[in-house]
């Protein structure tokens, strides 16, 4: 069958499997193209089939020749409907991997639950040893609390005031305007349980209590914090009460990690269309004006290019990450400049629906929402049928709630 992008709303419903393969090799010859960045890691990476969490995977295994243990919650084909792609991407990774003689093996399941965590000591135990690094990259709307059972669903919404904003329609190509309402302490609660500290922290104390984080060992989970536009929606929004968490959990962390002369590390990364970053009212409005700018300047970067700075210049930088006054890692910087962000609100006013292709990157915004399901890459021939079924190399570790 040949597949076709069909996009609802800000999804897509299907996806490619040789066009995810083909993103997932092109950033590997990307970290390829640059320098080696450590030898032999053992990594864990939770959330690692899409985005931040796959980018860091693949900077770990063909820049430093990591041994990977991947953790996602992804759907496999069924019914003549294709796997989701984060399926695909991780398919590819894996034997891409294997064929580069290091070991790679994923666990598909909720990262939240006692059971996944059960699996991943398991397979570090076995095949692995002991971990160097622990990257916690998971983008999720919903937790089942694995002590309580308590079901918590996180919100996209403000603290305090409504907040009225300009916004693009991705689904339609218009600009208007958005009301975001404010959440109550209950979103607030739930947007902390599910996207805060306190499960990477146990994923933590889990590894730690069986012995299986190395000497010097480091974790790092991602934060955002962009420019004050977004801020009412994210920095000081729901989800912004969720990062402050994660920093005060990379604080809890950090002191148990001084026994093993180990790390704990937020870094904030840049504004990039993700699965789950085009779901943010606001955002793809920004990220269309702020690629545009950074093309302009040569500045643009990827998952990969981000996530390869964050190991070679920051994790694995023999001097050690450079950290901002509140030890955050910032890979966020050249979004940051101000040279950046002043011609990013210079055109903020004036984009509207009419000069959208001119003001704004809003084809590239597009190319790259539809490469994130593995459409509109060179050489894939998307005419052709293709097998939906694709296998993982290792058997996957699969835990069914
Ligand atoms: P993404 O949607 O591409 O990836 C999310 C990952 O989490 C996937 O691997 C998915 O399978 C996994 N996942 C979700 N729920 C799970 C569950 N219950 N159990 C197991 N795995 C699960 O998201 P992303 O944009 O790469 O985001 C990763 C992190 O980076 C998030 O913390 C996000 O806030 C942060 N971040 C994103 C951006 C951005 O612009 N995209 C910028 C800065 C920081």
């Amino acid at each position: 069958m040949a597949i076709k992008p069909k996009i609802r709303g800000f999804v897509c419903i299907t996806s490619h499997p040789e066009g995810c393969a083909k993103n997932v090799q092109e950033q590997i010859e990307f970290i390829q193209s640059k320098p080696a960045i450590k030898d032999k890691l053992n990594v864990l990476v939770i959330g690692a089939s899409t985005g931040y969490g796959l980018a860091s995977r693949i900077a770990a295994g063909f820049g430093a020749q990591a041994n990977t243990v991947g953790v996602f919650w992804e759907r496999p084909a069924s019914n003549g409907r294709p796997a989701s792609a984060g399926w695909y991407n991780s398919v590819a990774f894996e034997k891409a991997a294997q064929a580069q003689g290091l070991y790679a093996q994923s666990i598909n399941g909720d990262a939240y639950s006692d059971e996944v965590k059960d699996e991943a000591v398991e397979l570090i135990k076995e095949n692995m040893g002991k971990v160097d690094l622990v990257v916690y990259s998971l983008a999720s709307p919903r937790r089942t609390h694995p002590k309580t059972g308590v079901v918590y669903k996180s919100a996209l919404k403000t603290v305090g005031e409504p907040f009225h904003s300009k916004n693009l329609d991705t689904d339609k190509k218009v600009i208007n305007e958005v009301t975001i309402e404010p959440g109550n302490e209950e979103d607030i609660e739930a947007t902390v349980q599910v996207m805060g500290g306190e499960d990477w922290e146990m994923w933590m104390d889990r590894l730690s209590l069986e012995g299986l984080l190395a000497e010097g060992a480091q974790s790092v989970a991602f934060s955002y914090i962009g420019p004050s536009v977004t801020w009412p929606i994210y920095k000081d929004g729901t989800i912004g009460k969720a990062k402050q968490d994660l920093e005060r959990a990379a604080k809890a962390i950090n002191k148990k990690l001084q026994a093993l002369h180990g790390h704990a590390y937020v870094s904030v990364n840049k504004a990039l269309v993700t699965q789950a970053s085009s779901a943010i009212p606001v955002v793809p409005l920004y990220i269309s004006l702020l690629y545009k700018v950074m093309k302009e300047k040569n500045l643009h970067e990827g998952c990969i290019e981000q996530m390869y700075r964050l190991l070679a210049d920051h994790l694995y930088n023999p001097k050690g990450p450079q950290l901002d006054e509140a030890g955050r890692i910032r890979v966020d910087d050249w979004e940051m400049r101000e040279d950046v962000q002043k011609e990013v609100f210079s055109l903020w006013p004036m984009v509207s629906t009419e000069n959208i292709d001119t003001l704004s990157d809003f084809k590239g915004y597009q190319e790259e929402f539809l490469r994130l399901f593995g459409f509109g890459l060179s050489g894939v021939d998307y005419e052709k049928d293709v097998e939906l079924e694709v296998d993982f190399p290792n058997e996957l570790k699969s835990v069914n709630m």
